[in-house]
């Protein structure tokens, strides 16, 4: 069991998940043309915010749990990203994450900036009512720094509807009406959007379509291997079988499930609706996370979290292709591992945008009060993400750099833009 420390961690976001999206970004500038003074100012997050929680737990006792909101840029418009609890979670793995999300809203030119936040706590653990009161108090710690113009929360790790359904329910509370538009990922009887559940897994396989097309590859005839079982991962791998892919193997956090022919995918989410992990599951090969990795298949899909595939196990991966549908799976030295074994990556911030494009949506609705209905939701989804993959394709091939690269130049290039018309204030 991963051992939770209960006490505030030290308020800095120097970790080796944050320099690694510092390299990135100091790797990608070398290519972009961007001003100094423009990434001086992106190297940092604009703000973040320390939070120790005091929680009564079912037994009576109060627990105090760390919690984080980073802010790390305002230029494009209001800060956007998920919420995440975990074990792990830190201000330096918020500061990346945040980061990551400024340069994904604005490769997908999405009026926002990117942000990231979340509880440290172990889910597994905890009551939903425990998770309820965590959530609660998370969420009017956080009032005096989020809004609809400000800061836009959405689901990330074991958070989902629900939690975001509290959120959007105790800022309402304080304002004393109701703002379905201070969250996205909500539940559609509080406004909502139709598609969002579904967002990110289903927009990883448009970009993988839209990568076999220019690859000359048949989706139909590829076996693929999906870690992570999640939202995410879920759907990636229902909607990778629906367009005729084998999926030869999934993993969550309890180890993996192989068959040669194919896994039921169905049977899998009904397994984990029923006892919440694949734990128990029985007719299937067991394995390792470890040896899931290392499984001859055409495309790895790597969605269950940062920091799987590093210099350790680069050379090892035995797939055609990587798709990020997690944030920062890959570490600096493995992508050059990987691509100097010709293995190409589709980069996190272009691979798994759907969410966050369907969470611009959702809030667009609701500033609105006006909503559409799924087929113009995935349509738009589906263009918006073409569009961005072009533009990451033909740079990529312009200028020969990774399609990490050009994802991050494009991004970069957006922001850098804004900032230099605005100017440094005063
Ligand atoms: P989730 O909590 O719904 O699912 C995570 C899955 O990964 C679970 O099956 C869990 O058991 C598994 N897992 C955790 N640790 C693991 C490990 N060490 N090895 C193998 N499996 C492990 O979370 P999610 O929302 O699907 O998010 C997954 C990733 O996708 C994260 O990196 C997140 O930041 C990213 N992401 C999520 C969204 C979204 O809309 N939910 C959008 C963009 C990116």
């Amino acid at each position: 069991m991963v051992e939770v420390a209960h006490a505030p961690a030290a308020l800095e976001w120097d970790t080796p998940l944050y320099r690694q999206a510092r390299t990135q970004l100091e790797e990608a500038v070398v290519q972009a043309d961007i001003p100094d003074f423009v990434v001086e100012r992106l190297r940092y997050p604009e703000r973040a915010v320390m939070m120790t929680l005091p929680v009564r737990m079912d037994d009576g006792t109060v627990r105090s749990f760390p919690a984080y909101r980073v802010q790390h840029s305002s230029i494009l418009g209001p800060t956007k990203g998920g919420v995440r609890y975990d074990a792990g979670v830190n201000l330096g793995e918020c500061a990346a994450l945040a980061m990551w999300m400024t340069w994904k809203c604005a490769l997908l030119r999405l009026p926002y900036g990117g942000a990231k936040g979340g509880v440290r706590c172990n889910p597994r653990e905890l009551s939903q009512a425990e998770v309820a009161r965590i959530t609660r108090r998370f969420t009017a710690e956080l009032t005096p720094f989020i809004g609809p113009q400000e800061d836009i929360p959405a689901p990330d790790m074991a958070t989902n509807e629900q939690t975001m359904a509290w959120m959007m329910d105790t800022y309402s509370m304080q304002k004393g009406y109701a703002v379905p538009e201070i969250v996205t990922g909500k539940p559609i009887s509080v406004g909502g959007s139709v598609f969002r559940h579904e967002a990110t897994g289903a927009g990883v396989v448009m970009v993988v379509q839209r990568a076999c097309e220019r690859l000359g590859w048949n989706l139909a005839e590829l076996r693929c291997v999906v870690q992570g079982f999640g939202n995410v991962g879920g759907i990636a791998a229902t909607e990778l079988v629906e367009k005729g892919a084998t999926v030869v193997a999934v993993s969550d956090m309890t180890g993996g499930v192989f068959a040669e022919d194919g896994l039921d995918i169905p049977t899998l989410h009904e397994h984990v609706r029923e006892h919440g992990t694949l734990e128990s599951i029985t007719g299937v090969t067991r394995l390792s996370n470890a040896e899931l990795l290392e499984l001859p298949c055409d495309m790895l899909v790597l969605a269950a979290r940062e920091d799987q595939v590093t210099a350790a196990n680069a050379d090892k991966l035995h797939c055609r292709i990587v798709v990020e549908g997690a944030n920062g799976p890959t570490s600096v030295e493995a992508d050059r591992i990987l691509a100097g074994r010709g293995v190409p990556i589709l980069p996190d911030v272009l691979t798994n945008a759907g969410g966050v494009t369907v969470s611009y949506f959702e809030w667009v609705q609701d500033l609105g009060r006006l909503f559409w209905d799924r087929e113009e939701i995935r349509a738009r989804l589906a263009d918006k993400l073409g569009e961005a993959f072009d533009r990451v394709w033909s740079l990529a091939e312009e200028r020969r750099l990774t399609l990490r690269d050009a994802a991050l130049v494009a991004g970069i290039r957006e922001v850098s833009a804004a900032l230099e018309a605005r100017g440094l204030y005063p």
